[in-house]
Parts: C-alpha cells; sequence; structure tokens
C-alpha cells in the first residue's frame, strides 16, 4: 500500500516509520518482518456520545490502537486532546512497542485517545465522555489484553472513572484494567511522579558516563503538566536551575532560575495555567524552545523540535520527556550540532515502569512500599541506559538509534519465535 493511501497515514506516524526503517536497516531485519511491523495490529474508532450540561448532546472520536500483542497484553495511554488522530495514536501505540522491549516489560504496543479539549468540559461532562468511551473500547481491554494509563489531558481521576466503568461492566472490580489509579483503589505509590523522575534517572546516567556535573547547569522545561512539574523538581533535586517553563497557555523566563515551588503554588490557583507567573518575564512558546540552557525538556507535544527550529536550539542535551518531540530531519540537525538527544523510549519510560509494577501489584493483590518501587525503577532505567549506552559506543550510533535497535530487534526476534498464524 502507498504510505499517502495509509489508512494512518499523519506527520507522526510518517515520523515513526522512518525511525523503523532506519532501524531495520542498522539491524538487518528481514523485509517480512519489517513488513509485519509498519502495521498496527488492529484499531478502533468509536463515537462517544456525551451529554453536555446545556442539554446539548456532541459526539466525540475516540480510537484505541493495538500496534503489536507479541511480548503480552497492550500497554500505552489514553490522551484527551482537540489534535488526537488515528495517525497520531498509531505512532504512539508504536513508540510503546519500542519502549516497552527496551525496557524488557512483558507487554505489547497500544494507544488511545479522544479528540477534545478536556478543558472545555465540566467535569461531569468530562466523567460522561470517559465512562461512555470505556464502554465502547472495553471489548477490547483488560488485565490480559490491553492495560490503558493516563497520557496528555488525561489523570487519575480519569483513570478511577475508567477502572469503575470496566469492573461495573464486568460485575466485579478489576483493578488491573488500567494503571495510575489512586492508592486506595490499587495504585502503586510513585506511578504520578514515575516518568519524570525516571527522565531525570537517566539524566543522572549520561551525567555520569560522560563525568558532566549537573549542580549548576540550567534546564528549559515546555509542558507543566504531570511529567513536566515532576521533572523540573526532580531536576533541582540535582542542583540543576530552571530558567525558563511553559505550557498552553505561555511560557515565562528568569535567567537566574525560576522559583518551582511558587510556580506550582500559582498552577493551583490560576486554573493550572504558568500564565502571568509573577516570578519571571513572559516569553512566547517560540523563544522557550530556542533559550540558551544545557538541557532543554520537551515534556508537552509531538513533533515540537522540527526543520525550521532545529538549528536555532541553543542546548547541550534535550531530555526527550514528551513521546516523539524530535522529528527525523531535526534528529539529523541536532547530530550534526553535537546536540545529545536522550531519546523518548529511553528518557520517558519511567511511567510504563512503574504502570507494570502497579499491574503486577493488582495482579497478586500485595502492594510495596515507595521505597521499593523507586529501587525497582531506578535498576531498570539505569540498565536500559548502559545497555543503549554500550550499544551506542560500540555501533559508533546515536543513542535513539541504538534505543531503537535494541527495542526492535527484541520484537522482532519475539515474532520470529512464535512463528507467523495461521
Ligand atoms: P499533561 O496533560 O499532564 O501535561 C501536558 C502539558 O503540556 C501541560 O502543561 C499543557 O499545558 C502543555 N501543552 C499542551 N499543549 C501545548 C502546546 N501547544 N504548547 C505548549 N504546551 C502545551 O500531560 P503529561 O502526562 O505531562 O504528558 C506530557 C507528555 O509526556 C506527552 O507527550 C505524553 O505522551 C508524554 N508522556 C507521558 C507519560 C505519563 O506518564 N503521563 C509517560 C510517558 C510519556
Amino acid at each position: 500500500m502507498e504510505l499517502t493511501q495509509c489508512d494512518y497515514d499523519s506527520p507522526m506516524y510518517r515520523a515513526a516509520l522512518v525511525q523503523l526503517g532506519e532501524t531495520a536497516r542498522l539491524i538487518n531485519l528481514p523485509d517480512n518482518l519489517h513488513e509485519r511491523l509498519r502495521h498496527p495490529k488492529r484499531a478502533f474508532i468509536v463515537s462517544v456520545p456525551t451529554a453536555m450540561d446545556d442539554g446539548s448532546t456532541r459526539a466525540f472520536t475516540g480510537y484505541r490502537v493495538q500496534h503489536n500483542l507479541t511480548m503480552g497484553p497492550g500497554k500505552g495511554g489514553v490522551r484527551f486532546h482537540e489534535d488526537v488522530t488515528l495517525g497520531e495514536v498509531a505512532a504512539l501505540a508504536m513508540w510503546m512497542s519500542w519502549k516497552c522491549a527496551l525496557m524488557g516489560l512483558p507487554y505489547g504496543g497500544a494507544k488511545g485517545g479522544v479528540a477534545v479539549n478536556p478543558r472545555e468540559l465540566s467535569d461531569k461532562e468530562l466523567e460522561a465522555l470517559t465512562r461512555r468511551y470505556t464502554t465502547e473500547i472495553a471489548p477490547f481491554i483488560g488485565p490480559d489484553i490491553d492495560i490503558p494509563a493516563p497520557d496528555m489531558g488525561t489523570n487519575m481521576q480519569v483513570m478511577a472513572w475508567m477502572m469503575d466503568t470496566y469492573s461495573m461492566l464486568r460485575g466485579h472490580t478489576v483493578h488491573g484494567v488500567v494503571t495510575n489509579k489512586p492508592l486506595l483503589l490499587g495504585g502503586s505509590h510513585m506511578r504520578r511522579e514515575a516518568t519524570g523522575r525516571g527522565a531525570v534517572c537517566v539524566f543522572g546516567c549520561a551525567c555520569r558516563a560522560w563525568g558532566w556535573d549537573p549542580a549548576g547547569m540550567t534546564a528549559v522545561i515546555q509542558g507543566f503538566g504531570n511529567v513536566g512539574a515532576v521533572a523540573a523538581e526532580s531536576l533541582r533535586g540535582l542542583g540543576v536551575k530552571i530558567t525558563a517553563v511553559g505550557d498552553r497557555s505561555g511560557a515565562v523566563r528568569n535567567p537566574k532560575g525560576l522559583d518551582i515551588d511558587a510556580i506550582l503554588r500559582h498552577c493551583r490557583e490560576n486554573q493550572g495555567w504558568v500564565k502571568n507567573f509573577p516570578g519571571g518575564e513572559p516569553i512566547t512558546n517560540k523563544e522557550l524552545l530556542t533559550e540558551s540552557c544545557d538541557i532543554l525538556v520537551p515534556a508537552a507535544l509531538g513533533g515540537v523540535i522540527h526543520e525550521e527550529n532545529a538549528d536555532r536550539l541553543r542546548c547541550r542535551v534535550v531530555l526527550e520527556c514528551a513521546n516523539g518531540p524530535t522529528t527525523p530531519q531535526a534528529d539529523a540537525i541536532l547530530n550534526d550540532k553535537g546536540v545529545l538527544a536522550l531519546p523518548d523510549i529511553l528518557a520517558n519510560a519511567g511511567g510504563v515502569i512503574v504502570s507494570y509494577f502497579e499491574w503486577v501489584q493488582d495482579t497478586e493483590h500485595y502492594f510495596w512500599e515507595e521505597d521499593e518501587v523507586d529501587a525497582r525503577l531506578q535498576k531498570i532505567m539505569t540498565r536500559a541506559f548502559e545497555e543503549v549506552n554500550a550499544l551506542a559506543t560500540g555501533k559508533k550510533v546515536s543513542l535513539r538509534a541504538a534505543s531503537m535497535m535494541l527495542g526492535v530487534n527484541r520484537v522482532a526476534e519475539a515474532k520470529k519465535m512464535r512463528g507467523l498464524y495461521p
């Protein structure tokens, strides 16, 4: 099938295929396996009719894509954002496949989403939308089939509604159907912080590997939600100075260092927005990405570092907390400039690792202490960084190429061992 005719065609899906193609070349992937990995196993498009507070009904469109289920049940977040498309969800599902395999987790890759701006909904409308979306995808999810989690625009409360809806349909409580639930409902310690903290753990490993001292370095963070805000706190813990942050409302900078606790307080008091924070000077989101710093942390949307701005980036390291923040074209420009990218499937894997821990705890009905979760998270992320770094050094490739080589190769090997059915 011509790519342009492909149902999944979108800038993000094309980027995912380019990365896969480049990896296939590096690992000499046989064509028949490459062909199987290029296509998601299955995708669901559902209508999500929702009763609005004004008495009207709006039908939103929801998606769930399972890219591969070779290593185990599907795993991946649910995104509520107005720009969500089938192609974006498919790309994110594919990246989940490589990420889970890279981390050695017994999962396939999946992702879901609804094209909606959750901030335009009341709590009642958001709950109704979540419950209907869950009902529509219920036949295709479950602890042994596919386990959603939060992503952009969704949170612990959304996961509690999803778990409740699925459980009501089954007639009994099913903790393991989603992860990042509240602790009282079978959640795990540290799940909320896992992605941001995990990313900073990978950055710490990189510093140790290259003899860098993070104390006194500066960081700029795009996105101040679940992941960005925790990454800011964790970087501060290493002595890094956060000089600019932004979200969809706008951005602020202060070359002397922003007071992260004060911004968090400001966000709590201002509907979650960074905008109008008095401890910094306002800048645009465009300016934010090209601010001079040591560490640039994209923690919002995909594709924000692209051909037009990559050359103007003024950082030493890109710590990719968002999924797919750097296009393949931008990646080549950054490589030429000597900017080091700690790639998404390595850097932001903390979330899915602690999701895995939550699922294991739910399955065993036995819950771990926070220090146990933290120690196990650090162990897996450190091991993954060391494997990636060793391969990158040995093969003289980037950390992104090495991460992809390890992830794709593991899925391909598993497919080879299982054979082609029927
Ligand atoms: P979130 O909804 O909690 O926060 C998203 C942030 O991005 C918000 O501050 C929002 O204002 C900002 N944002 C949205 N649109 C923007 C725009 N156009 N310009 C600037 N900022 C914008 O979401 P999150 O869970 O923190 O996820 C952020 C990123 O991290 C996403 O790419 C997600 O896929 C990725 N990720 C999340 C997890 C997780 O555990 N939550 C795990 C791995 C990867």
